[in-house]
C-alpha cells in the first residue's frame, strides 16, 4: 500500500473564452507566433538538409503542444529531461524520445524499460557518462528483454554532467557499443552555457571548441569501428553553429517556440538586441491589476514570482512602453510603472508580460492558455512539477 495524493486543480479559461475571462495569473501562448517562430526555425536550417530538429519538451511540457511541431517536416522526435516527461511523451504516442540525463536510480530505469516494454515502437535513449551505469543499464535493460539506446555526455564546457576529455569518451563509446541490450547511439554534446553568451561571435568560439573535440572522438570511433550514428546537441542560442559544423545530426533547439527576455537579449551581428526581431513572443504570462497608485504612476498586478521565474531577471510588458519599468513585488506582486502622458492601466484590467526564463516559468503553471487572435483555442495540461 502506497501513499496516495489527489488534489483538484482549477482550469484558467475554456475554449472560445476571449482573453478577460481567463483566470489570472495564467500561462497564455500565441500558437500564431509560436508558429511564426517554428517556421523561421526551419527557414533558417534550409542550408542544412541532413540535419534534423529533436525539439526540447523542458521548456513548454505539452503533448499538445509536441504534436503541434511533429507538423515541421524537420522533426525527427524529441527530448526531455526527466523520466516523467518520457512517460508523458509515450503515453500521448510519441514513439522518439532522448531523455538528455543520466538515469541511475533502479525505480526510474525500470520505468523507463517499461515504456519500452508497453510502447512496442518506441525509440527510446538514455545519456550515460560512467562505465559502471553501462554495465547496469545493460543488464537491466536485457532482464527487461527490451534494447535501450544510449549516448555518451560530453561535457562541452558546462561543468554539469558528462565526461571531459577524448580519451574518457572514446572508451566509454566503446564499453557501450560492446554490451548486449544496449544500442549505443552516438554523443551528446550540449553546450548550456555558450547558449547566452550575448555575441554571434563569442557563440561561435564556444562550439568551435566543442567541434575539435567532438572531430577527434568522431575519427578515433571510426578507426575503432565503432558506429556513431547521432551527434546531438545545440540550443535556441548556438544552433546555428552546430548545424553548420557538419559534425552535429541532430540539433535539440526548443525555447525558441516561446523566446524570453534572456534570449531576447541576445545580441545580432551588429550588437543590436534581438529582442522580438529574432523570435515573437509567443510565451507570456497574464496578469490582473489589483491596486494602482496614480500619484506614484504605477500599479500592482498578480503575476509574482510564483507565477513566472526571476532567475534570469524581472518580466517584460509583451506590449512594450517606453520608459516603462517592471519590477518584482515578491511572491504574489508584480510593480508596473509608466512614464508621464501613458496612462496607468485601471483596477481590473489584464498586462501580459513576458518571463525572463520560459522553462521554469513554464513548470509553475498546470496549465498553458492557447489562443490566437486573443481568443482561447485550447487549454493544455503541463507534464509540470520536480519532475520525478
Ligand atoms: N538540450 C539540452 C540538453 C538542454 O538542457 C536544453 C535546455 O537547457 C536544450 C537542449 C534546449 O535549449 P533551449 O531551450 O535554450 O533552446
Ligand atoms: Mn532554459
Amino acid at each position: 500500500s502506497g501513499l496516495t495524493a489527489s488534489r483538484s486543480v482549477r482550469v484558467p479559461a475554456s475554449v472560445g473564452d476571449p482573453l478577460s475571462a481567463v483566470e489570472t495569473p495564467a500561462l497564455v501562448c500565441d500558437l500564431d507566433k509560436a508558429e511564426t517562430n517554428i517556421r523561421h526555425f526551419e527557414d533558417t536550417m534550409r542550408d542544412f538538409p541532413s540535419v534534423r530538429l529533436r525539439p526540447h519538451f523542458k521548456s513548454h511540457k505539452s503533448v499538445d503542444l509536441c504534436k503541434v511541431q511533429l507538423q515541421s517536416p524537420l522533426v525527427s522526435g524529441f527530448c526531455c529531461q526527466k523520466t516523467s516527461e518520457a512517460e508523458a511523451m509515450a503515453e500521448a504516442g510519441i514513439n522518439d524520445i532522448l531523455l538528455t540525463n543520466e538515469v541511475v536510480v533502479e525505480r526510474k530505469i525500470n520505468r523507463l524499460l517499461g515504456l519500452l516494454q508497453r510502447h512496442e515502437t518506441l525509440r527510446l535513449a538514455v545519456l550515460v557518462d560512467d562505465p559502471s551505469e553501462a554495465s547496469k543499464l545493460s543488464s537491466f535493460a536485457a532482464h527487461a528483454q527490451v534494447e535501450l539506446g544510449v549516448l555518451v555526455e560530453l561535457d562541452c564546457g558546462g561543468g554539469r554532467c558528462g565526461v571531459t576529455s577524448v580519451q574518457e569518451c572514446v572508451s566509454l563509446a566503446q564499453t557501450l557499443h560492446a554490451l548486449p541490450a544496449l544500442r549505443f547511439r552516438g554523443i551528446q554534446a550540449y553546450h548550456g552555457t555558450a547558449q547566452h553568451l550575448r555575441t554571434p561571435q563569442e557563440r561561435k568560439a564556444a562550439i568551435d571548441s566543442v567541434l575539435l573535440t567532438l572531430r577527434e572522438v568522431r575519427s578515433r570511433l571510426s578507426e575503432l569501428g565503432v558506429p556513431c550514428a547521432e551527434i546531438t546537441g545545440g540550443g535556441t542560442g548556438t544552433y546555428l553553429h552546430e548545424a553548420a559544423s557538419g559534425v552535429y545530426t541532430e540539433v535539440q533547439a526548443g525555447s525558441f517556440r516561446f523566446n524570453d527576455v534572456d534570449y531576447g537579449a541576445n545580441q545580432d551581428a551588429h550588437g543590436v538586441q534581438l529582442s522580438d526581431s529574432e523570435w515573437q513572443f509567443s510565451l507570456s504570462v497574464l496578469s490582473t491589476v489589483m491596486s494602482r497608485n496614480e500619484r506614484q504612476r504605477k500599479c500592482v498586478t498578480d503575476a509574482g514570482m510564483k507565477a513566472h521565474s526571476v532567475d534570469s531577471g524581472p518580466p517584460r510588458l509583451l506590449h512594450a512602453v517606453e520608459g516603462a519599468e517592471v519590477r518584482n513585488g515578491g511572491d504574489e506582486h508584480l510593480i508596473i510603472t509608466y512614464p508621464e502622458g501613458i496612462a496607468v492601466p485601471q483596477l481590473g484590467s489584464q498586462v501580459s508580460v513576458v518571463p525572463g526564463h520560459c522553462d521554469p516559468t513554464v513548470n509553475m503553471h498546470d496549465f498553458l492558455v492557447a489562443t490566437r487572435q486573443g481568443v482561447v483555442v485550447g487549454v493544455f495540461p503541463l507534464a509540470r512539477g520536480p519532475g520525478f
